[in-house]
């Protein structure tokens, strides 16, 4: 089976639906949280990833903010402005959606967690020290996370020296470890300074991790953005991806 994994879509519909045309064919899509927040189109991706085939989707920090599930003072004070216009935005149906993700998702080899296995909404795998203690927390072979923005993968392949770091190149095909945290980057906001959308192609059958970039019309957002008079300096950093 041909999997599209996806992560911080950040309500930015532009996008997601430039990632879903050029990914190709594939059966089956597995969303790693954070849909909304930031963006100006939060109803229009739950309206896009709800009808997607094969579905798999965990909250993010930002979609319980936005349900006003997370005290959004531990929120810095742009982030704090984006949440309360999310907030205002969101439909019924949209806030229904969100309302039943669940935090984790354990398929037969993979677990989905949006920050870390240990805890899902909030943790930021950001080191090789951190992801090493998080595989205490998973029984699967792989672990799939977001929520950092960064792609990355930490493999456990020699345990007494702990997880490896590896940063895929885009376009790079690479055999999933034996044990592995994957992340595949993110969708609406990329933090790596490489504005392009990040996502991921994994084949459950060759256990093969496709990692990959779409250039996407980045102004269209910054406009719609403004129009909503979100935060200027979200508005800023996704033309340079940071
Ligand atoms: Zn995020």
């Amino acid at each position: 089976m041909r999997v599209l994994i996806i992560s911080d879509i950040h309500a930015n519909i532009t996008a997601l639906e430039t990632v879903l045309d050029e990914a190709g064919t594939f059966d089956a899509v597995w969303c790693l949280g954070d849909l909304v927040g930031y963006g100006p189109d939060p109803n229009e991706c739950i309206a896009r990833v709800r009808q997607l085939p094969g579905i798999q989707c965990i909250i993010g920090n930002h979609d319980m903010a936005a349900l006003h599930q997370l005290n959004s003072d531990s929120f810095n004070p742009e982030a704090r402005a984006a949440i309360v216009w999310t907030q205002k935005t969101l439909t019924e149906s949209s806030k229904i959606f969100l309302q039943h993700l669940p935090e984790k998702i354990e398929l037969p080899e993979v677990t989905l967690a949006h920050g870390s296995p240990r805890h899902p909404v909030w943790e930021y795998l950001l080191d090789a020290r951190t992801a090493t203690l998080n595989f205490d927390f998973f029984d699967t072979r792989l672990c799939f996370v977001g929520h950092t923005h960064l792609p990355v993968i930490y493999s456990m392949n020699h345990s007494f020296y702990g997880a490896s770091l590896t940063i895929p190149e885009p376009g790079q095909s690479i055999p999933a470890p034996e044990r592995a945290i994957i992340n595949p980057g993110s969708v609406g906001q990329p933090r790596d300074r490489d504005p392009r959308a990040a996502y991921a192609i994994y084949d459950t059958d060759s256990k093969i991790w496709e990692y990959r970039r779409a250039d996407y019309d980045v102004q269209s957002v910054q406009e719609r953005m403004r129009n909503a008079c979100l935060p200027e300096r979200h508005i800023q950093r996704l033309a340079a991806g940071w």
